[in-house]
């Protein structure tokens, strides 16, 4: 069969052009914490199910729209499931919501620097992202964000580079608009020990997380929101049925039902790992934001460089540059960094002999 030539530059959608596939199949390094995924491993009842699932359970379609999952995930939350939307990871609630709430040509308010898949999905959705820039301290400014006059506003909190949290002050002012469907991303809401879920109450607002972070799960790709009923109806049409596979569905029900305990013990690893890094890199005089997630972000110029260099020594952190020059941290480093991933304390150890080489060397 010849295959049919597509036609030259019509092929593409026009919104589709500056959008560049997102980087990340890079090469296998030994100690990899540049994606914030679980470093102690997957927990022991979801492992299990991985193990011993079998083939037959997966000659069949999984639960449509995952509504075994929702109520283990509304037991977890203490919500009820009618109020849960499930999605492969939370990418996939976030790309729907943005098809569900948005005519193509509506401006979507996403406080930056953040997620950068959160402006990505919205121009492949055909939205026009408008970047708010965060405050100096790193809080949402809801004011801007609303003078935006966007149709969806996306917060994430904690954020995602910077690991700060965003004011309980702010988060009630930016969903105090009923005409702005509000996307508050908490993928990172374990490590913080607080949450707005309280505010998914309100009948334009959804919270939204992830089984990939705190739950081990991040490669079965399981992930959800908490919102009003019709607004969860809303994001069901546009997601399709059939989203969270069999394995992940029955994997991630064995972690809600079996594993919290074990969670919320890795949970304080990670959180005594950051803060124990976040000082290891404040004595080496290096500038690390105060962080809520399971990460840190340490503000130095010519993070790329910085990251390659690491790399070559066999740990993975994530470099940026290039981000908004917001505070006096990110204008010092010419709004570069890097985003390091809290793992056990032998990986901290190899990162900081790494980056150390890699600052000798890159100063030299
Ligand atoms: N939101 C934030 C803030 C993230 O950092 C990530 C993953 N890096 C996601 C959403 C997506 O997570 P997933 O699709 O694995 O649920």
């Amino acid at each position: 069969m010849t295959a049919t030539p597509l036609p030259s530059g019509g092929a593409r959608r026009a919104a589709y052009a500056e959008i560049a596939r997102y980087a990340g199949d890079k090469a296998a390094v030994p100690v990899d914490l540049a994606d914030n995924t679980n470093r102690w491993g997957m927990p022991p009842a979801a492992a299990r199910v991985v193990r011993e699932l079998g083939a037959e359970a997966l000659t069949r379609y999984p639960d449509a729209y995952g509504g075994p999952l929702k109520r283990a995930l509304g037991t977890y939350l203490d919500v009820p499931p009618e109020s849960i939307v499930t999605g492969c990871g939370s990418d996939d609630v976030l790309d729907c919501a943005f098809r569900a709430f948005a005519e193509p040509g509506d401006r979507v308010a996403i406080a930056e620097p953040t997620f950068v898949m959160a402006s990505t999905f919205a121009r492949t959705n055909g939205l026009a992202p408008i970047a708010v820039p965060l405050t100096a301290s790193y809080d949402v400014d809801a004011g801007a964000m609303l003078a935006a006059k966007p149709r969806i506003a996306y917060v994430c909190a904690p954020n995602n580079p910077t690991g700060t949290v965003a004011s309980r002050a702010a988060l009630e002012r930016v969903t105090s608009d009923r005409g702005v469907v509000v996307l508050i991303d908490e993928a990172y809401a374990e490590f913080a020990g607080d949450s707005a879920l309280d505010l998914a109450r309100r009948d334009h607002v959804l919270v939204v997380r992830t089984m990939s972070k705190a739950f081990g799960l991040a490669g079965l790709r399981v992930g959800y929101a908490v919102g009003a009923p019709a607004l969860v109806a809303e994001i069901e049409k546009a997601r399709g049925p059939y989203k969270v596979n069999a394995l992940a569905q029955a994997a991630a029900i064995a972690a809600l039902d079996e594993d919290l305990a074990w969670v919320l013990q890795y949970v304080q690893r990670a959180i005594e790992s950051r803060d124990r890094l976040t000082g290891a890199l404040r004595e080496r005089g290096l500038t690390v934001l105060d962080s809520a997630a399971n990460f840190v972000f340490v503000a130095v110029a010519g993070a790329p460089r910085v990251a390659a260099a690491m790399r070559e020594r066999g740990v993975a952190v994530r470099p940026f540059a290039g981000l908004p020059r917001i505070s006096p941290e990110l204008d010092a480093s010419g709004g570069a960094g890097l985003r390091i991933s809290a793992g056990p304390w032998p990986m901290m150890q190899q990162v900081l002999d790494a980056l150390d080489a890699a600052l000798a060397g890159t100063r030299a």
